[in-house]
């Protein structure tokens, strides 16, 4: 596929461009600035920041460009809604390792089992959000209104933990990012299954995982 990447010269975006290429996708690295230019691509795919995200949504869409965003931190439903009326596809997941979307399952399996949870989400300090995309999908899944953790410190990539208490017992289930290549597979994956999509908004990589 022909892409636009918003953000290929973050840390998400560094490690992800050279993924797509070798998978064979072509990639058109959009700067900042200006009315980005994505005509004539296949699909645009986002790691920005939450306040760069819509903006560069909108854009691809009003060229008539469909989207995958792993930006976190911004509500995508009215560009979905955007997204319907153009009869394009807007793919947002809040993380795309395969690895943290079955910590998410798995979390929603033990909640039906224990009382009480908390969640704990550890990040580079250069992350702008919190808590975690992923810490309040997971917090929505298992229901409850979790206590969630932020911790923001050097040497971190991204780290989720779920912890049920019980009696006498108490149960972790724990994902560790230790490298952003990790985010290459889910991306690429939602790229395959775009066009599949029903147009407007589709949200979260467990919806494309079986
Ligand atoms: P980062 O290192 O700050 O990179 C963001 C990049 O986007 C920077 O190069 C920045 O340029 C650029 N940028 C900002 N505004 C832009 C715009 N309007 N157009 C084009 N480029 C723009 O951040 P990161 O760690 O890569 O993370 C990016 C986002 O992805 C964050 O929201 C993070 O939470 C999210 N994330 C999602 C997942 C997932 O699996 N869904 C995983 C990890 C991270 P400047 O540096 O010049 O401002």
């Amino acid at each position: 596929m022909k892409l636009a990447f918003f953000g290929a010269e973050g840390k998400v975006g560094s490690a992800l461009v050279p993924r797509l290429e070798a998978a064979g996708h072509e990639v058109r690295r959009i700067e900042l600035g200006g009315e980005p230019d994505v005509s004539g691509c296949d699909a645009a795919v986002d790691f920005t920041a939450p306040e760069a995200a819509p903006q560069n949504v909108r854009a691809a869409l009003e060229q008539g460009v469909s989207c995958v965003v792993g930006t976190t931190g911004w509500d995508p439903t009215e560009l979905g809604a955007f997204a319907a009326e153009k009869a394009l596809r807007l793919f947002v997941a809040p993380n795309f390792s395969i690895g943290a979307v079955l910590m998410m399952r798995f979390a929603r399996e033990a909640a039906a089992h224990f009382p009480r949870a908390e969640i704990v989400e550890l990040h580079n300090e250069a992350k702008k959000d919190a808590p975690s995309g992923t810490a309040k999908a997971t917090a929505e899944l298992i229901g409850g209104s979790p206590q969630v953790h932020s911790v923001r410190l050097p040497g971190l990539v991204a780290h989720h933990e779920v912890i049920f208490g019980g009696e006498g017992q108490l149960l972790t289930i724990r994902h560790d990012t230790t490298g952003r290549e990790s985010f290459a597979d889910g991306v690429l994956l939602a790229l395959e299954r775009l066009g599949d999509l029903p147009p407007g908004l589709t949200a979260g990589l467990d919806t494309l995982i079986s």
